[in-house]
C-alpha cells in the first residue's frame, strides 16, 4: 500500500497543489476517504448533513452570562455569543455551550517521513501518519496551507475519521507516530487528545506541529499527551507577530518554556523571510534567548521561505541568508542548528558537537545514514539528545 504513496518524492513539499493532491490521493489510498474514483468525500452538502457527528463539547472554556462563553484555549480568549463562532471558525456557541466542530473531521491525511515535520532528533527514518482538520487561530500572510487553515470546516471536504480508526490506520501503514500537522492543531485540541489516547492504547505515539499559540492549562493537558513537539517560532519581534502572523510572540515563548518544564522533546522551526525577520540582531537575540531559556541542545531549524498566499511578492530565501542565520546561532553556542527546505545542504545533517563527525546524514526527507548508538556519538561517546530508537 505504501508503494502507492510518494512519501519520499522529489516534489517541492511546499507547493500547495502538490500538498492537496497528496492529501486527496493519500486519503483515497489510505481508506480515509470515500471511493477512489471520487477521492475525498463530496463536500459541503454532505458536511452539513453530517455536522452532528463532528460536534463535541469543547474542553477549555468558561460560561458567562446571557449564554455567552469565553474560550480559554488560546490567548485570543474570544468571547462568543450564542450561535456565533470564535476567530478560528471551528468552535461554535450553541445555547451557551461551546462546541468544537472538527472532532474526527479529517480534511487531509498523508503518510510522511518524520523528517518532513521536521523533527530531526525523533525516530529518524520513521513514518508519521499525518492528519489535519480545517482552521487556525492565526492568519500568517505566508501560510503554505492557507486553503485548509483559513477555511471553515463546512467549506472543505472532510471525512468522519474517529481516533480509533486513525490509530488503526497508523499501525496498518507501519507508522510509529501520528502527527497533527498541516493546519493548526491548537484548534482541534479535543480531537488531538482523544486520538493520542487511542494511539497510545494501540502502541502508536503522537507528535504535534504547532504554532504554540495557546494557554498554559490547555497546553499542559493537550500537549501533555504528545511524545514530541515541533513549534514554529515565526519571528523574534512582537511587531512581526502582530503584522504578519496576527498573533503575539510572548505566549509562544511561554509555551516553549512550559514545554521544557514538562520535559517534552521539542524542536523549533524558524521560517526565514527575506527582509522581514532575518536581521542579524533579531537572529542573535533569538539564539541567545533559546540558549538561556531552553538550553543549547534544542534543535533549531532555519527553513527556506517559498512565496505563497499573501506574500507572493517576496523572493525565495537566498541560501546565503540561511547560512548567515545558522552561523549566528552557531556562534551563540547552539549545538544543533539546521538549514531546512534546501535539499542536499550539508546543514541538514547532524554532527557531534564535540568531535564534529557526521552522525546522521539526510538526503531530502530521508535519513540515509544513522550512526548514533545508545544516544551517543559512536566516535567520542558524547551524548546526543533526542529519541533515536523505539
Ligand atoms: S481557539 Fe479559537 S475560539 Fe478559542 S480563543 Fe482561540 S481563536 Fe478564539
Amino acid at each position: 500500500m505504501l508503494g502507492e504513496l510518494d512519501v519520499q518524492g522529489d516534489t517541492n513539499p511546499l507547493d500547495r497543489r502538490w500538498f492537496m493532491k497528496c492529501a486527496l490521493a493519500s486519503g483515497a489510498a489510505l481508506g480515509v476517504s470515500g471511493p477512489p474514483a471520487t477521492g475525498m468525500p463530496s463536500g459541503a452538502g454532505q458536511q452539513k448533513q453530517d455536522d452532528a457527528q463532528f460536534a463535541v463539547e469543547a474542553k477549555f472554556y468558561q460560561k458567562l452570562q446571557n449564554r455567552k462563553i469565553k474560550c480559554k484555549l488560546c490567548p485570543r480568549e474570544c468571547t462568543v455569543g450564542d450561535k456565533e463562532r470564535g476567530y478560528c471558525g471551528v468552535r461554535e456557541n450553541r445555547g451557551g455551550t461551546y462546541y468544537t466542530l472538527v472532532h474526527s473531521r479529517v480534511c487531509a491525511a498523508h503518510v510522511d517521513p518524520v523528517e518532513k515535520k521536521p523533527l530531526f532528533h525523533y525516530l529518524p527514518g520513521s513514518l508519521a501518519f499525518s492528519i489535519a482538520t480545517a482552521g487556525c487561530n492565526v492568519n500568517c500572510k505566508f501560510c503554505q496551507n492557507w486553503d485548509i487553515s483559513q477555511s471553515r470546516p463546512e467549506q472543505i471536504p472532510a471525512d468522519y475519521t474517529p481516533p480509533q480508526r486513525i490509530a488503526a490506520l497508523a499501525k496498518q501503514h507501519s507508522c510509529p507516530t501520528i502527527a497533527y500537522t498541516y493546519s493548526e492543531p491548537v484548534v482541534f485540541a479535543e480531537f488531538l487528545m482523544d486520538t493520542a489516547d487511542a494511539g497510545h492504547a494501540a502502541g502508536v505515539r503522537s507528535i504535534v506541529v504547532s504554532n504554540g499559540y495557546m494557554q498554559e492549562e490547555a497546553l499542559r493537558e493537550a500537549y501533555g499527551k504528545m511524545d514530541a513537539v515541533k513549534i514554529d517560532l515565526k519571528a523574534f519581534t512582537e511587531q512581526y507577530y502582530r503584522d504578519v502572523v496576527t498573533g503575539q510572540l510572548k505566549p509562544v515563548l511561554e509555551t516553549l518554556v512550559t514545554l521544557k518544564k514538562m520535559g517534552k522533546w521539542t524542536e523549533i522551526v524558524y521560517l526565514v523571510l527575506p527582509g522581514m525577520n532575518d536581521g542579524d540582531a533579531e537572529l542573535r537575540g533569538l539564539a541567545q534567548w533559546i540558549k538561556a531559556n531552553l538550553g543549547e541542545d534544542v534543535p533549531l531549524h532555519f527553513t527556506q521561505f517559498h512565496p505563497e498566499y499573501l506574500l507572493k511578492n517576496l523572493p525565495i530565501t537566498p541560501v546565503p541568508t540561511l547560512e548567515r542565520a545558522k552561523a549566528i546561532a552557531d556562534a551563540e553556542g547552539l549545538h544543533y542548528v539546521y538549514i531546512g527546505n534546501v535539499p542536499g545542504h550539508p546543514a541538514q545533517n547532524t554532527y557531534c558537537p564535540q568531535c564534529r563527525k557526521m552522525l546522521v546524514e539526510r538526503v531530502g526527507f530521508t535519513a540515509s545514514q544513522m550512526l548514533i548508538r545508545k544516544n551517543s556519538c559512536p566516535f567520542c561517546r558524547h551524548p546526543i539528545p533526542g529519541v533515536w530508537s523505539t
